[in-house]
């Protein structure tokens, strides 16, 4: 049985049900596989012919083992994964992987939608209740909002900041109603976070049985493997030693640390290349052992990665043999040469990202939205460091996470169109919208959960 350990290292290690179930452990650690499966070079070859359900439920089906039916998780995984995935070439061996044609446009629907399938099926077996809380700067609320929808056996409650997502981010949430509920608080992302980890670290809330959606929740994490496995092993030549170049454009690390697990499962990589925005503590740290959040996170245009501590950060540490608190204390170091042998990280400016934008459209035709834009921004700074002979027949792939459609002003400014909404889009405008306000304050916070859901 796999077991899942926590990188506080105080809670005893559960099972994969437990752990997607909880989400954070009760020492306020984050839970990690004890084992990471291998994936042969053999299946990877056999990937480039299977659908991306397939490639899924060939790789969660590793982390569970065996406490989803296969073909209950084969079902699962097929009705999750129903969009298409494109793969965009742009010139030489560099590609765009096209993460958001899912129901709200986002990455993150990737995992939400797995994650929620997951948590539906235990919970229906066992006839149980859970109320999920998620903090979310833009795309996590949609995706877990639309993922959860109608379930149930599960009520949502988001918190959002108030002035740090777009009208069309919102809507999103907002005007979905049933089981979901939606907070819009005085503060910044983080102080969103910061409120949903003391509810769950509040003894008087047990009777509640919170769970997390966040990406703390390994739940999401293992799903957010299976894009690296499909890219490369689609666009991998012949040869045993082709290496792929990914980048990530990065926030809370979550899309990162579905990469490292694919990198420990087997995925052949030259690096990985971390951009984030003006929030810079990763790439600081990367270079100098030193970690300092940034607090407050700085507002940048790329909003789903204004991060000044991303919650993820002690799980790469732990990957790395290191120990971090929650509060973003290094208790032990990790290797940082055996990091640096992986990762590579660069901080990305708004008037680089907005250049980005305007240039991968005059030169490529290739239209990226903020986040996608730091991304690509980062990748071509990792190569201009490289000579000819390592820059010679690389793969690079570089991750869409958001669709340009859901930044219709920033791409208006910069390339003078508005690009066309996806359907999942489409007439959100004209839906009423539900939400309270609150104050960044935890009893606040409490007593609203106490009274709405007692
Ligand atoms: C959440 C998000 C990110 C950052 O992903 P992490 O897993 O938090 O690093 C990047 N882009 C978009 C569009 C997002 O919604």
């Amino acid at each position: 049985m796999m077991k899942y350990y926590s990188t506080n290292l105080k809670s005893p290690d559960v099972s994969f049900k437990e752990a997607l179930l909880k989400g954070q452990a009760p020492d306020r650690g984050l839970y990690m596989p004890r084992e990471i499966p291998r994936i042969t070079s053999s299946e990877i070859r056999k990937f480039g012919k299977m659908d991306y359900h397939e490639i899924a439920f060939t790789i969660i089906r590793r982390f569970i083992s065996g406490q989803i039916d296969d073909t209950d998780l084969a079902a699962i995984c097929r009705d999750a994964y129903n969009y298409p995935i494109p793969l965009e070439h742009v010139c030489d061996r560099k590609y765009i992987l096209r993460l958001d044609q899912g129901p709200t446009a986002s990455f993150k629907d990737f995992a939400a939608r797995m994650m929620g399938r997951m948590m539906n099926y235990f919970l229906r077996l066992e006839n149980r209740k859970l109320l999920i809380l998620t903090a979310t700067s833009g795309d996590t609320g949609s995706a877990i909002a639309n993922a959860f929808l109608g379930l149930d056996n599960i009520e949502v409650v988001i918190l959002f900041p108030e002035t740090e997502v777009t009208n069309m981010q919102r809507k999103q949430m907002t005007t979905l109603g049933q089981n979901v509920h939606v907070i819009a608080l005085d503060g910044k992302f983080d102080d969103c976070q910061a409120l949903v980890k003391d509810a769950f670290a509040d003894p008087e809330l047990d009777f509640l049985q919170l769970s997390s959606a966040n990406s703390i929740n390994i739940g999401r994490l293992i799903p957010q493997s299976v894009y690296y496995f499909y890219a490369y092993s689609r666009l991998r030549n012949e040869s045993d030693d082709d290496k792929a170049v990914f980048c990530v454009p990065s926030g809370n690390f979550g899309d990162m640390m579905g990469g490292m697990l694919a990198v420990r499962m087997g995925l052949p990589i030259s690096r990985f290349v971390i951009a984030v925005n003006e929030n810079d503590e990763f790439p600081t740290y990367l270079k100098t052992g030193k970690y300092q959040k940034i607090e407050p996170s700085k507002n940048c245009i790329s909003s789903a990665m204004n991060v000044g501590h991303p919650s993820n950060l002690s799980r790469l540490i732990a990957l790395y043999g290191g120990e971090m608190d929650e509060k973003g204390m290094i208790i032990r170091q990790a290797d940082r040469d055996a990091m640096q042998k992986d990762l590579w990280a660069v901080s990305v400016d708004n008037a680089q990202t907005r250049q980005t934008i305007s240039e991968a459209w005059n030169q490529y035709k290739l239209l990226l939205e903020p986040h996608g834009a730091v991304g690509w921004n980062g990748l071509n700074q990792y190569l201009s460091g490289l000579d000819q002979t390592e820059l010679a027949g690389l793969l690079c792939i570089s991750l869409e996470t958001a669709h340009p459609a859901k930044f219709p002003d920033e791409i208006n400014n910069l390339l003078a169109f508005q690009p066309e909404l996806p359907a999942g889009l489409l007439g959100i405008d004209d839906k009423d919208e539900s939400f309270e306000y609150l104050k960044k304050d935890y009893p606040a916070f409490k007593n609203y959960l106490l009274t709405s859901f007692k």
